[in-house]
């Protein structure tokens, strides 16, 4: 294969990667049916100066691909002679999924659901144990990039517990479109990492199986920025363009009638309470029910799935 050698290794051993060096590794996480390795691309960029170790992890949803460039394009352009510190890029933390151009891990369940895992678990729960443990520890902070669910879009917005100082600060140098406020919750890897010590933040950059140039320079800027800020490497702090919108919360709204669903605003829209969002129609045609925001809010994420059972996602409302 062209390129560099990279070899399989059963663990990241930080001290062996030479100061002033970029290391490209496979990591074998499990073993499959057949009892092959199955293994996942990490890089280790190891600085010649003391500094904060930085992660960063992409298609934990395997689906979810723009955060694959951003992680490839800033280790291409980091020059590891002159960084402070250490960064470890995951570009694809759920292999398997990703081959299968899934969400989901290959027994159905959300990996982002089930961090740290457990070693005498499940398929799912043996793989997020084997991962999260392989280089969480190591971290200072971490960067978790995703995209929204297949049917949906997303704006460029952070998840982030903004009563923290520091990954407050880490969300707004992202220059996001949107931030929700969200103390970490049980079982993702953000809040599996937060609860270990980690400083960490999630980044949902648009849609899912598709690269978005846009995105993916927004959101390697981010972390560029990032890194500048925690003394990592020497720059300029690029600024937003435009203040990200904070939301207190945020919530999805669930369409009860099954049909053909039209969601009516677009991303980032603001809305008022009252607004009419959505209508379902039968196949035939006919209006069967519509929907209002409850509540004057922005659209973080939406549906554009036309085909609706009862239940599904209309609009994710941020509320500010
Ligand atoms: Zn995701």
């Amino acid at each position: 294969m062209p390129g560099v050698e990279a070899p399989i290794v059963q663990e990241l051993n930080i001290d062996a990667v030479a100061p002033g060096t970029i290391a490209r590794l496979w990591l074998q996480v499990i073993s499959d049916g057949l009892g092959q390795p199955v293994c996942i691309p990490v890089l280790i960029a190891r600085g010649t100066l003391p500094g904060k170790t930085l992660g960063l992890t992409a298609a934990l949803h395997g689906n979810e691909l723009n955060g694959i460039p951003v992680i490839q394009r800033l280790f291409r352009n980091l020059d590891p002679l002159r960084l402070s510190g250490t960064i470890i890029g995951i570009p694809v933390v759920n292999a398997p999924s990703f081959l299968q151009q899934e969400r989901l891990y290959l027994d159905g369940r959300d990996l982002n659901h089930l961090m740290p895992g457990r070693p005498e678990g499940s398929a799912s729960e043996v793989y997020a144990h084997s991962v999260f443990n392989s280089f969480v520890g190591s971290l200072d902070y971490l960067v978790d990039l995703h995209t929204a669910s297949s049917g949906r879009v997303n704006s460029f917005y952070v998840r982030a517990d903004m009563g923290n100082p520091d990954t407050r600060d880490a969300a707004l140098l992202q220059n996001p479109q949107i931030i929700v406020h969200n103390p970490p919750s049980d079982g993702t890897l953000r809040g599996a990492a937060t609860l270990r010590g980690v400083r960490s933040i999630t980044l949902e950059l648009g849609d899912p199986q598709i690269f978005q140039k846009n995105l993916i320079s927004a959101g390697l800027t981010g972390i560029q920025n990032l890194m500048v800020h925690l003394g990592m490497t020497e720059g300029v702090i690029v600024p937003p363009v435009q203040a990200p919108v904070l939301c207190r919360k945020s919530y999805w709204l669930y369409a009860d009638e099954g049909g053909i669903l039209t969601v009516r605003p677009n991303l980032t829209e603001f809305l008022e309470k009252g607004q009419r969002i959505a209508s379902v129609r039968n196949i035939f045609g006919d209006l069967v029910k519509t929907y209002d925001a409850p509540e004057a809010g922005i659209v973080i994420g939406k549906s554009v799935n036309p085909v609706n059972h009862s239940g599904g996602r209309i609009l994710h409302l941020g509320v500010v």
